[in-house]
């Protein structure tokens, strides 16, 4: 197994070591990197107190990010390198967050406190690999595995277990006899963790590419932070959309799990989208009022999971109609608001008009060309 760490990261490690501190590649990229995964981010772990890391890159663009806990970030190549002090945290008495956070200068300490094995490895080009709890053979078989006894793991943080579950998703991971009895034994304790960190880990685990498995395993996990009572086993029939896959999950509870989880405005409206969605119409004129009501975007997320889950529109009719050109919204419709105007027609009835006008073209009654558009107007209003 090779590790190969970017330059920046290189460089930085490098500058710590030569003033007399150790410094190591830590938790994620080192496991990606084993992995053969892109590396998102480098983490660097150092025996450096912040004010010292501070100083070695005093030339440098350094941000305190997070003094307390000992991190400070170092820009290069306007990318940010978050180096950490070597830390231990003593007691959790609310199964989320540390009493105290100490600073060590030894890194085995460091790596001991780390959650998982294939995130408690170290790599510095001086040292090579430092694996103290069998992490790169857990990579190899591809297994989460806790670090330590994993009820207390899981006892002093209960987002571990959030952690575990989405790991697995993400790297097609199984996870350990034991650690997989302790997070499922304990994951009441999950109503400690805050909304926001269980809906980012929710997004990265409904999405992952071994999703499927992890819900069909872990559902009373889920179920500790969400309200399920839709298709859990049809998950990997979607594809990796959250909104798409939380919906699916959750069926009519997705209103209430979105307010659990303090959802996005955005996530929201595409889950109330989809659950409140009607069956796709599939005679023409019916499916073109569809298209026409929901909007382009729309329709096309609908269309997505309604084809997924039940079938419909499995001739991909929306986005052929979608691509046509044909007319479907008022911004297609032959005839504008000014046309209706100089034909004397005012205020609200333009609306009216138009929108009567064009639910004609969708049904196919009148063709979408301006002069049969205003005679039917003529006709009609005049
Ligand atoms: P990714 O960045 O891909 O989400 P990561 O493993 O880098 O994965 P981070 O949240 O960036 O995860 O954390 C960096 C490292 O810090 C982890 O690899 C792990 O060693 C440690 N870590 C993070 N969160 C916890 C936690 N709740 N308990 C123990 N160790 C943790
Ligand atoms: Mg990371």
């Amino acid at each position: 197994m090779q590790i190969k760490l970017d330059k920046n990261t290189e460089y930085l490690i490098s500058k710590l070591v030569s003033a007399g501190f150790s410094a190591h590649a830590v938790g994620g990229a080192v496991r990606d990197s084993l992995l053969g995964r892109e590396v998102s981010d480098f983490d660097i772990a150092s025996s450096a107190l912040p004010e010292e890391t501070k100083k070695v890159f005093s030339s440098q663009s350094v941000i305190e990010t997070g003094i307390k806990h000992g991190t400070v970030t170092v820009v290069l190549d306007h990318k940010p390198y978050e180096i950490t002090t070597y830390r231990v945290e003593s007691q959790y008495s609310d199964s989320r967050h540390p009493d105290s956070v100490s600073f060590v200068r030894c890194l085995n300490e460091d790596l001991a406190r780390r959650d998982f094995t294939v995130n408690a490895l170290a790599f510095s080009p001086q040292d090579g690999l430092i694996d103290l709890f069998g992490g790169a053979e857990d990579i190899k078989n591809r297994i989460i595995r806790a670090v330590g006894d994993p009820a207390k793991r899981f006892s002093e943080d209960a987002l571990r277990i959030l952690r575990a579950i989405r790991f697995a998703s993400v790297l097609g991971f199984s996870i350990e006899e034991n650690t997989s009895n302790a997070l499922l034994a304990l994951s009441e304790t999950l109503s400690s963790v805050s909304p926001e960190r269980i809906l980012t880990e929710l997004k990265k685990t409904l999405c992952g590419e071994n999703s499927q498995a992890v819900v069909n395993n872990y559902l009373p996990v889920l179920e500790q932070v969400l309200t399920v009572s839709g298709s859990p086993k049809s998950l990997s029939l979607l594809p990796p959309d959250f909104a798409m896959r939380l919906t699916c999950l959750c069926g009519k509870g997705v209103i209430e799990s979105l307010s659990r989880l303090r959802a996005d405005n955005e996530t929201k409206r595409r889950c109330k989208l989809l659950v409140e969605s009607k069956p796709i119409p599939s005679t023409l004129p019916a499916l073109k009022q569809y298209i026409s009501s929901l909007g382009e975007e729309n329709s096309l997320l609908v269309a997505s999971y309604r084809r997924a889950l039940f079938g419909e529109d499995n001739e991909k009719q929306t986005e052929k109609l979608l691509s046509s050109g044909e007319c479907l919204f008022l911004k297609d419709l032959a005839v504008k608001g000014f046309d209706l105007i100089s034909l004397g027609i005012k205020g609200k009835d333009i609306g009216k008009v138009l929108n009567a006008l064009l639910n004609s073209v969708l049904l196919g009654e009148v063709e979408n060309e301006k002069e049969k558009l205003i005679e039917l107007v003529k006709n009609a209003v005049l």
